[in-house]
């Protein structure tokens, strides 16, 4: 459905006629830069009743009589505007360029809102199960799913419960199974060396490493999840660009949240770095080293990416102390979670707006850094695939943590608990 309202920008009184696609969330923000003075002015679409209702404080209603030059602005808080269209629904736009995909898409978003519009209830559980107090995460998942659950629920079972909802409802954002292919490639690591590391994944688990870890990127996904108007209108594109047959050349996404994804953006690297650790971790057990051991100086059977040079760390220790271009380099040995992770921290978009001269403009869709110029709408489809590499993350702590609790050494298996 497509709203109009014939209003003027409270700057320079520039006669706007808004067309406003409503989209899933009962809350929408609303962004509306004026193509004559470049004045950004906010408001919201509340569609909570049985007709929306737009609050646009400062702007007037006008009446269609009032001029003849009206400006279209076209704005919708689930899809990209088509540039330099202003006519067409970008419903109808997305649905168009997604063409075969576009019934999978829209169920996988529909799933996704589901989670995002219950996320306070999600988080809450989910907090629960971290902390390991499994009768009442049983009890607030029964309670998110409405009763649809056993509250006696073994621990293995909860544990899967989230991680399997929390793939199925952020599925959607991942065009082309990116996600997928990396999980096995990490996870089949360790198909030949349980035993070791049952061992490893007790350590750090009696450590507190897992569960510090799992709060910090679980807090991180919520997060995202709970924003999520902040970036879902450049998932299409992450889909038209997989599968460009149909796709405009050019898109929009006016909406102003540069500041705070920026923030989001920094500590999803950040986190990501320290994951990676894990998966380090998981080569080391494979080549049949020590957990924590990397190389032993001097030794045969040892790791050194091929540009990280002798410097390069020895043992997790040192490794978790290095620099995050150095982390990346570990990436050598994982092509599957590369490409994952390539796609999430592009390093020229990700030097770009670490630095404080990166200017944000509403109007040309645009990043401008003295490194170079990106459009928002790259920075929000990096930000969407960080959502799904950050469900990964904790889909491989449940993993670690599931072998610390649930691996029986003398049965050589995981065991039901
Ligand atoms: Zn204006």
């Amino acid at each position: 459905m497509i709203i109009r309202k014939y209003t003027a920008c409270p700057a320079c009184q520039n006669p706007l006629m808004l067309r406003i696609g409503v989209g899933y969330a009962k809350r929408q923000f609303i962004t509306v830069a004026c193509d004559s003075c470049e004045s950004v002015s906010r408001g919201e679409l509340i569609a909570e009743g049985d007709w929306p209702e737009i609050a646009l404080p400062g702007m007037p209603d006008l009446n269609i009589n009032d001029h003849c030059d009206w400006q279209v602005v076209t704005l919708h808080a689930d899809f990209p505007i088509p540039f330099p269209s202003t006519t067409f629904s970008p419903y109808l736009a997305a649905a168009q360029y997604l063409g075969d995909r576009a019934p999978i898409y829209f169920s996988g978003v529909g799933r996704f809102h589901h989670l995002s519009s219950k996320i306070d209830d999600f988080q809450r559980a989910y907090e629960l199960h971290i902390r390991e107090r499994w009768d009442l995460a049983n009890e607030n998942i029964a309670k998110f799913l409405h009763e649809d659950w056993d509250t006696n629920a073994i621990t293995a079972d909860c544990q899967e419960f989230f991680h399997r909802y929390l793939f199925l409802s952020t599925l959607f954002i991942d065009p082309i199974g990116r996600w997928s292919e990396a999980k096995w490639e990490v996870w089949s690591r360790i198909f030949k060396k349980e035993t070791e590391f049952a061992g490893a994944a007790t350590r750090l688990n009696s450590d507190g490493m897992l569960r510090r870890l799992q709060t910090r990127i679980s807090e991180q996904l919520f997060f995202l999840v709970r924003n999520s108007n902040q970036w879902m209108a450049a998932v299409p594109i992450l889909h038209a660009k997989a599968y460009p047959k149909r796709a405009p050349s050019d898109w929009r996404i006016p909406t102003d949240d540069f500041q705070s994804l920026r923030d989001a953006y920094r500590q999803n690297f950040e986190l990501s770095c320290q994951a990676l650790s894990l998966v380090i971790r998981m080569q080391n057990i494979a080549e049949g080293r020590d957990a924590e051991v990397i190389r032993i100086p001097g030794g045969t059977n040892a790791w050194i990416p091929r540009t990280a040079g002798p410097r390069a760390p020895s043992n997790l220790r040192q490794f978790e102390r290095s620099n995050s271009a150095t982390k990346e380099l570990f990436l050598n040995r994982s092509t599957r979670l590369r490409h994952l992770w390539g796609v999430c921290f592009d390093r020229g978009l990700r030097n770009a707006i670490s630095h404080a001269d990166a200017d944000y403009s509403v109007k040309k869709g645009a990043i401008y850094t003295s490194k170079g110029n990106f459009y928002y709408h790259d920075f929000l489809g990096s930000v969407a695939w960080q959502v799904c590499l950050m469900a990964f993350w904790l889909d491989l702590i449940k993993l670690w943590r599931k072998y610390a609790t649930c691996w029986d050494s003398t049965k050589r298996r995981i065991v039901n608990k």
